[in-house]
């Protein structure tokens, strides 16, 4: 996400020489312009910003920068709770376009949930080790993130881990570890190279049968990049949307230099614009194993639930990166991770141990 606030302008393009010297003013909540709550760097005589001033004082429906109201929304999406925070001028424009960002996000779940029989990822998996399968934009997006996101991390995030995380899951159920023959057999099963992406056909294909993918590691980042963009293309820059600890964030509050995001473990808050955040780590959802710690991020090398108790955080510019790189720093622990940050221009990671 770019941050407009930041964008380079190009000086290069020469210039007629000014009639006289302009000063420079700061115009703040520009009424007769569409996006009321930027600031601009403009040259103007004084007499023209005296009556923009004037304009701005006269029109109907004054909305300054003051006049923007946070609204925040909650519901249940993707199986956990999804927060929109966004700056309006009123009310119905808030809750029309957290209404209609809700939508998307219940539009990417169908397509990337691993939970629903029904989604368009279930209906690839049970494709596996058939001809590709022509798939929406949407998925072919996120496989190909995750695809090259596999790729930088050699293999600590892998999409296809899903054998393995459908056998621990029943474990901890159960109290039962998986015996070897069944690690054995989900374990040959995951292997992110055999995932194939062909970007003209927009078709994805499995390459063995039994192949299961699992998009739990980066669906909810990905989910909270989208619904910032979305909201964008509402006119809501100043946003925020949340999947659990899954966090994207567009301009910041007004008057704010970015949106204070409370880290657990982490003594200030964070204060981020246009970018994203995630945290991921065993605190909540490890279980022990015959005397074993094992974590719900399991390491792709054994198939197993990795064992270490860690917390990693991502800041990244895109939400996808926040959430896989997140589970990938949770596996390959401090050591790593500035080989990461160069990998992926923008990134930072905070690993706190345990
Ligand atoms: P959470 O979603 O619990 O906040 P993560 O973002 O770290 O935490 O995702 C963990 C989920 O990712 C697991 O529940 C599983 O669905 C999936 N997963 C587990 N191990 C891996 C792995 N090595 N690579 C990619 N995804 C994984
Ligand atoms: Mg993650």
């Amino acid at each position: 996400m770019t941050d407009p606030a930041t964008a380079k302008h190009d000086h290069r393009q020469p210039r007629p020489a000014p009639i006289a010297r302009i000063p420079f003013i700061r115009i703040t909540s520009f009424v007769l312009l569409s996006n009321c709550t930027r600031t601009w760097n403009v040259r103007v005589s004084p007499l023209a910003a005296v009556l923009v001033a004037f304009l701005t004082l006269l029109a109907p429906g004054c909305t300054g920068r003051g006049s923007l109201q946070r609204h925040e929304f909650t519901r249940l999406c993707m199986g956990v709770q999804a927060r929109i925070v966004l700056f309006a001028e009123n009310s119905q424009t808030a809750s029309s376009a957290a209404a209609l960002t809700f939508h998307r996000l219940a539009e990417l779940d169908g397509c990337m949930s691993d939970y629903r029989p029904a989604s368009e990822l279930m209906q690839l998996c049970r494709n596996a080790g058939q001809p590709p399968t022509p798939v929406s934009q949407d998925l072919f997006d996120i496989l190909s993130e995750a695809f090259q996101i596999s790729r930088a991390t050699g293999g600590a995030f892998d999409p296809t881990i899903g054998p393995c995380v459908a056998l621990w899951r029943a474990a901890r159920r159960s109290g039962q570890p998986p015996t070897p023959e069944e690690l054995q057999i989900a374990h040959s099963l995951v292997d992110w190279r055999l995932l194939e992406l062909d970007a003209n056909a927009c078709t994805a294909r499995l390459a063995k049968p039994g192949m299961k993918l699992d998009l739990g590691g980066i669906a909810k980042g990905f989910a909270a990049d989208r619904g910032v963009r979305f909201l964008r293309t509402q006119g809501i820059d100043r946003c925020l949307v949340a999947l659990a600890g899954d966090i994207a964030v567009g301009d910041p509050p007004p008057d704010k230099k970015g949106w204070s995001i409370e880290v657990p473990g982490l003594p200030v808050p964070l204060i981020l614009r246009n970018c994203a955040v995630s945290t991921s780590g065993d605190a909540e959802q490890s279980f022990d194993s015959q005397g074993r710690h094992v974590s719900h991020i399991i390491d792709p090398r054994t198939g197993v639930g990795a064992p270490y108790r860690r917390q990693a955080t991502t800041v990244a510019p895109r939400g996808e990166w926040a959430d896989a790189l997140s589970t990938a720093a949770y596996l390959l622990g401090p050591n790593e991770t500035p080989s990461l940050e160069q990998a992926f221009p923008g990134t930072h990671f905070t690993i706190i141990d345990h």
